[in-house]
């Protein structure tokens, strides 16, 4: 079944927390809602899950309209970023609680909690309350809680935010499988750039009650639409038309006003002592160096693989990979 949500706007009073959004969710697609905080996202989530009334727009599920079916009507599995499962209730209890709501006969119910035990690799684990596991397995339980029902759809709310980045990056991996083997379209919300592009077949950058621009991942990171987009979604220098003309590089026709946004791993930068850059800072991170370099009044990021055989203040010239960078709307 496919979500369609067409022009719609939601308002807390005179203030408006989503402005006129457009966004479908097909078929075992896993959508992720990604922007920093206060944007709307959480709000677009709730709205969804029908927890929160909309002004204007529609939403239609499968060809239904959701604004004549209840939150609880809809049948949606939701996930929040605090562990909200029952705290006098064991994992397996959680886990067949909607099932019970429902009336099933207790041996189905018992066949399913232990299908989804599985699935979320607790299987040692079904009698024991929630305090006595760890985060990332209170968070397992919760999502096959959601799961028990064969929900129409998943809805995430920062469902990995409270948990280390060990187990976070663990978790990643298991939702987005256990997504697809499923098949079970999916809106998760996110402020964790990382997080939308490693789990969404597509991205939604929203800014201000504004969806910036949707894509796939690779669309979103390689062609940022706006300067938003460039700047939120990993690190860009945003260069004037002028600057960008210095490198050689002018805007396409009839596009004036435009913002060159530039990678730091598309800038090459090389110790020079007649160069015109001087390194400003060097953040080692690891797998790469972060540089920064003054660039004639300009602040230019660059990206080294090896340590630099530089030091702040050394003079560097910088170059351009080939095709390197995209004009954004400023
Ligand atoms: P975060 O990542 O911090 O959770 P978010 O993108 O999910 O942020 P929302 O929670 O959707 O943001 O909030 C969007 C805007 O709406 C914010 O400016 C927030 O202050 C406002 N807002 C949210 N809930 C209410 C409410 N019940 N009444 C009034 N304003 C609200």
């Amino acid at each position: 079944m496919t979500l369609d949500i067409r022009g719609l706007s939601k308002f807390y009073g005179t203030y408006q927390a989503l402005k006129e959004i457009d966004l479908s969710v097909g078929e075992n697609e896993f959508v992720c809602l990604l922007g920093p905080s206060g944007c709307g996202k959480t709000t677009l989530l709730r709205v969804v899950a029908g927890l929160e009334s909309f002004e204007a727009g529609e939403m239609m599920l499968g060809g239904r309209d959701l604004a004549t079916i209840g939150a609880r009507d809809r049948g949606f599995g939701i996930v929040f970023q605090s562990y909200s499962l029952f705290p006098q209730m064991t994992a397996a209890q959680n886990i067949g609680y909607g099932l019970k709501l429902r009336k099933r006969p207790q041996a189905e119910i018992s066949a399913r909690v232990e299908e989804l035990l599985a699935l979320v690799r607790l299987e040692e684990f079904a009698h024991r309350l929630p305090w006595q596991l760890s985060g990332g397995q209170q968070q397992r339980v919760a999502i096959a809680r959601a799961l028990a029902v064969e929900p129409a759809l998943l809805l995430l709310d920062e469902p990995l935010s409270a948990l280390d980045a060990r187990v976070r990056a663990g978790l990643r991996s298991e939702i987005r499988q256990m997504q697809k083997r499923l098949g079970i379209p999916t809106i998760m919300v996110t402020h964790d750039q990382e997080e939308a592009l490693t789990m969404a077949d597509k991205v939604v950058c929203m800014s201000a009650g504004r969806i910036e621009q949707i894509g796939s991942p690779a669309d979103i990171y390689t062609r940022p639409a706006t300067r938003f987009v460039a700047d939120f979604v990993g690190s860009s220098t945003l260069l004037s038309e002028a600057r960008a003309a210095g490198f050689g590089i002018l805007p396409p026709r009839g596009q004036s006003g435009q913002l060159f946004a530039l990678r730091p791993e598309d800038v090459l930068v090389q110790p020079d002592a007649a160069g015109a850059g001087r390194v400003r800072s060097i953040t080692f991170l690891g797998n790469v160096s972060r540089i920064e370099i003054d660039w004639q009044g300009e602040v230019i990021l660059a990206e080294t693989h090896r340590l630099p055989g530089f030091a702040e203040g050394a003079p560097v010239s910088i170059s351009l990979q080939p095709g390197a960078g995209v004009w954004v709307a400023p």
